[in-house]
């Protein structure tokens, strides 16, 4: 959560990031974001609604997606798939026998973790250490501070730098050969204790399989047995011929899709960052064998620059390139965001190989090939994906936008500088007192301008507190609507984030607002 606008930072109070992560989950919960699932009964764990706000969010972010899919690129088209699907379709991804993570228990505490994010924690703190190292000696060198030189020959970080290769290269080999006994070493040698008990006591490690089934039809045995879709790719990959031929889509094309996926996760601690019912957005771009590596650097630039017109800051995003390869993938990347937790994988692109299409090919006896004419010859498509989690982008772009600023008075206030285009309502009409007409000013208002864009009414409380409350809710654009406004057709205008406030004519207040409210300006900048 970034806390400080630079105008006010001088006065404002720093808050250590646990306290921020804190304030995001209660802001959610009292703005009516998000809400527990279940709450009344005790909640059910890793599972969450939205609220009347959150759900207008959460739309506006997969409408930004889906433009930028779908209306941007004539050769890129969507669709929506069931999420029951064949159940062989699991055993021919791979997902029945490996779509499993390594966990281990802590026999005092009696938790569960996933043993390579363990491991990737310990490997964090050592990153933390090198960061340490680099700030004291820019302290120390000044302005003639030659970074690059520093790390590779200072004597401590390159032993960092090697000790974190070597953790790397031992995590790697002991995952892919799945020797989980080795995974278990690793741990115990580099005397990782658990958070909680802070013992070493460890059960051996583990594969649990993260799909939950469930059974179709009134018989339940192995051959009713169905699964909930971990991931939504499969349904893209199984229609790519019939979007491909009704579509008459030549490749390089791309098929798009969001909806639930489902994963029984061992540790679901953060929040809505990790969830057992969630939402996925992804595209898979079938392209020629041998141009996938080029397709491949091109979506990673493709789908950074989409984060970046968020207006976050480049500063809130780096690429991860993955040690251990799924097992469809030969090149795999995530796009990692500051989290209030630290960064942590947001997005993934992965060269899927032509792995999907073809096991679909050998478990559905049904050929998918693509006819290429200007080759003037069939061949299964390579495939690129890209594949965001919607749930941990809104928890992303809460955490970046929430602050707290004290004001020149010495009061403070809670904002959500959300990106205009993603509030839930762009604009609240408040008149000023209940009575004397200014009520039905405000509808007057809100039913002209409610066809072009989202808008809120709101006549309890003090204007200042109405002010407040809209400041928290993200709402960009308030209208204030007094006794002038029966007279000359004027109301005042405030901006969220500076708290100007202008007097504009009500003819003018669309066009003013629409422009900046529009999702088509940030396509622009893409
Ligand atoms: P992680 O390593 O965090 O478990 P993953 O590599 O398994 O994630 P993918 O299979 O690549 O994730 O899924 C694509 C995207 O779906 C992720 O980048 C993430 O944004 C989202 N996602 C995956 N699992 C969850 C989850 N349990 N809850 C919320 N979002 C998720």
């Amino acid at each position: 959560m970034k806390f400080l606008s630079a105008k006010l930072a001088a006065t404002n109070e720093i808050i250590m990031a646990e306290d921020l992560f804190k304030q995001v989950i209660s802001h959610s919960k009292e703005y009516g974001f998000v809400f527990q699932s279940s709450e009344i009964y005790d909640g059910l764990s890793a599972v969450y609604d939205y609220g009347q706000q959150g759900v207008a969010l959460k739309n506006n972010l997969r409408d930004y997606w889906w433009k930028a899919m779908t209306q941007m690129n004539e050769n890129i088209v969507g669709i929506d798939t069931a999420i029951f699907m064949h159940p062989t379709i699991w055993k021919a991804s791979g997902h029945v026998d490996a779509f499993s993570d390594p966990l281990i228990d802590n026999k005092d505490s009696k938790k569960r973790y996933r043993a390579d994010v363990l491991i990737e924690d310990y490997i964090e703190k050592v990153r933390g250490k090198i960061a340490k190292e680099v700030k004291k000696a820019t302290k120390r060198f000044g302005d003639s501070f030659n970074e690059a030189e520093f790390i590779s020959t200072n004597g401590r970080v390159v032993e960092y730098y090697e000790k974190i290769k070597s953790i790397e290269d031992r995590m790697r080999v002991g995952l892919d050969d799945g020797n989980l006994g080795d995974i278990k070493t690793l741990i115990e040698d580099l005397e990782i204790a658990c958070p909680i008990s802070g013992s070493r006591n460890w059960t051996d490690v583990r594969q649990f399989n993260l799909m939950f089934d469930t059974d179709m039809g009134s018989v339940t045995d192995d051959s009713s047995k169905i699964y909930l879709r971990p991931e939504t790719a499969q349904g893209i990959f199984v229609n790519y011929l019939n979007v491909q031929k009704t579509g008459r889509m030549k490749i390089p094309f791309g098929i798009a899709q969001t909806g639930k996926a489902f994963r029984n996760e061992i540790v679901a601690r953060q929040f809505i960052f990790r969830m057992r019912e969630f939402e996925q957005m992804e595209m898979q771009f079938f392209v020629k064998p041998g141009t996938e590596m080029e397709w491949y650097e091109t979506w990673k630039a493709t789908r950074m620059k989409w984060h970046e017109a968020l207006g976050f800051g480049s500063e809130s995003y780096r690429f991860h390139d993955h040690i251990k390869m799924a097992h469809y993938a030969n090149a795999a990347a995530d796009i990692e965001f500051d989290f209030p937790f630290g960064f942590k994988e947001l997005e993934g692109i992965h060269s899927r190989t032509d792995f999907d299409l073809k096991q679909h090919e050998e478990h559905s006896g049904k050929k998918l090939q693509y006819f290429d004419p200007e080759e003037n010859k069939s061949y299964v498509p390579y495939v690129v994906e890209t594949s965001i989690g919607l749930d941990r982008l809104f928890l992303g772009v809460l955490s970046k936008s929430l602050e707290e600023e004290k004001l020149e008075d010495g009061s403070s206030r809670v904002v959500l500088k959300l990106p205009a285009f993603l509030a839930p309502s762009k604009l609240a009409i408040l008149p000023l007192i209940k009575k004397d007409g200014l009520p039905e000013k405000g509808h007057e208002i809100l039913n002209t301008l409610k066809y072009s864009f989202q808008c809120s009414y709101d006549e309890k409380d003090s204007i200042g507190k109405r002010y407040r409350r809209n400041d928290a809710l993200g709402t960009p654009y308030c209208v204030t609507i007094d006794h002038q406004s029966l007279e000359d057709n004027t109301v005042t205008l405030r901006d969220r984030d500076t708290m100007q406030q202008e007097r504009v004519s009500i003819n003018a207040l669309e066009t003013l607002i629409a422009k900046k409210v529009n999702v088509s300006e940030v396509l622009r900048r893409l």
